[in-house]
């Protein structure tokens, strides 16, 4: 996690916007025992709807933008979260329930 590349930066801030100007997620629940790994806080980090799961929920530029995102900086095997107390995106793996930053 040191020296964090600039570009992905930069991805990270444009969806933090776009999760807050839309609040996102719209499911409001938390993960149940799934640590965040920056804060530490055990039930705050909550699942961010995929791309497909927000159509005619956002603008479709907004969709767009967050689509690309998405691809970006999850994987076929992980999803995307935030966490509520410390507000960092986080990789979520769907077996095991743990959460990464989205540098590792
Ligand atoms: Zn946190």
């Amino acid at each position: 996690m040191s020296n964090p590349d600039p570009s992905r930066q930069n991805q990270l801030e444009t969806l933090k916007q776009i999760i807050l100007d839309h609040r996102l997620p719209r499911a409001d629940f938390a993960l149940f025992a799934v640590a965040c790994p920056y804060c530490g806080k055990a039930d705050r980090i909550r699942k961010l709807e995929p791309p497909g799961d927000l159509d005619g929920e956002i603008p479709p530029e907004a969709a767009g933008t967050y689509g690309d995102l998405w691809r970006s900086l999850a994987s076929l095997e992980t999803s995307l979260g935030i966490c509520g107390f410390c507000r960092n995106i986080l990789r979520l793996h769907p077996q095991g329930g743990r959460a990464e930053g989205v540098y590792e």
